[in-house]
């Protein structure tokens, strides 16, 4: 197992109060990281509360730990600590911000500057890797929930270890997942497959509005507010909506725009093979983050003029393919 900066090691030792903060609309990573590391904390004696936004979607509404995700808060914690998160603002947070002696940014996003005052950055496939690894070094024993939650963050962030972020190092950490339990194949097929009649038909109508450019290497998929609302809303917007155009053959690059409210869109790039765009530099260009294949931001202005760009991005990168 590869080693953890001996700063949030002993930063967990010396600390009794902690707060978990993760990103807006939280993913399987976000909750799984929370939760394996809130419960890890707690196995250590700490006090630990959690500002999580709720409702989770439906597939991630099986861990009994979310039921202190709505407790109430202090005023001060000795460490806040942001999982998950490539950037302050798009943490969810408490309004006005709670006192915190120390800020810890556990994350592994590329994008990440390290806002906090400790920082655990590294590109893994998943954030819930990285606790993982806090954790073991921590000797800290996993209880099954906190086994499922690992677990989850790293299947999630992995589209069920299909992604190229997956590496010798995350299939380590399965291993040790394994010898705790014999499969994960009900939880597998909850995060990955199963969607209630709302999310199925709402993936339905991103199918249907996907368009193909530049001889079908750019998808733009489009959601509007009107549909999303007629199937309860941004919770029902299913993670694996983004890979609708990665899915396509002959596709690289693929924008999935969801008008998550009135004039605002919830952009999400993917990128794949071989082309080597890089979605998270368009994503920072308009104040997102994320990974080299997998990247996001909120956008308010004319969407007409975003996918120009996007054609125009794609068109460079066909011309220049060879010196890329
Ligand atoms: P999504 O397209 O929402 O699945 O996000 C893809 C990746 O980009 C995830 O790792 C997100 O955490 C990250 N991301 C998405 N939106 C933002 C944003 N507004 N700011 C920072 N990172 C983002
Ligand atoms: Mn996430
Ligand atoms: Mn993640």
């Amino acid at each position: 197992m590869k080693k953890v900066p001996t700063e949030i090691l002993d930063c967990i030792k010396e600390n009794q109060s902690f707060l978990i903060l993760v990103h807006n609309k939280p993913d399987g990573d976000a909750i799984g990281s929370a939760i394996a590391l809130g419960k890890g904390l707690k196995a250590l004696g700490k006090n630990v509360d959690y500002y999580i936004e709720t409702p989770l979607e439906d597939k991630l509404q099986f861990f009994s730990e979310s039921r202190y995700f709505e407790d109430e808060l202090q005023d001060e914690y000795d460490v806040v600590a942001f999982l998950d998160c490539s950037t302050m603002e798009y943490a969810f947070k408490p309004v006005p911000m709670v006192d915190a002696r120390t800020t810890v940014v556990i994350d592994h996003h590329a994008t990440n500057q390290g806002y906090g005052d400790i920082n655990f950055l590294e590109i893994t496939a998943a954030t819930a890797e990285l606790v993982f690894r806090i954790l073991d070094a921590l000797d800290v024993e996993l209880d099954p929930e906190m086994v499922e939650a690992v677990f989850t963050g790293i299947s999630t962030d992995t589209g069920s270890f299909q992604f190229s972020n997956v590496t010798a190092d995350t299939h380590q950490i399965l291993s040790r997942l394994y010898e705790k339990r014999d499969n994960f194949a009900v939880l597998s097929k909850r995060l990955h497959s199963e969607k209630n009649y709302a999310q199925m038909k709402l993936y339905g109508k991103a199918v249907d509005s996907l368009q193909l450019y530049e001889d079908n290497t750019l998808a733009w998929i489009f959601l509007s507010y009107a549909d999303i609302c007629k199937y309860g809303g941004p919770v029902q917007i299913t993670d694996d909506v983004a890979n609708i155009g990665m899915n396509i053959i002959g596709v690289q690059l693929s924008a999935t725009v969801k008008e998550v409210e009135c004039g605002i869109y919830r952009v999400s790039l993917r990128s794949k093979t071989p082309f080597k765009i890089d979605v998270s530099l368009i994503a920072r260009k308009y104040g997102g983050g994320g990974h080299m294949r997998a990247a996001g931001f909120t956008f308010k202005g004319d969407l007409k003029a975003l996918k120009k760009e996007l054609i125009e991005l794609i068109e460079y990168y066909r011309k220049h393919e060879e010196d890329i």
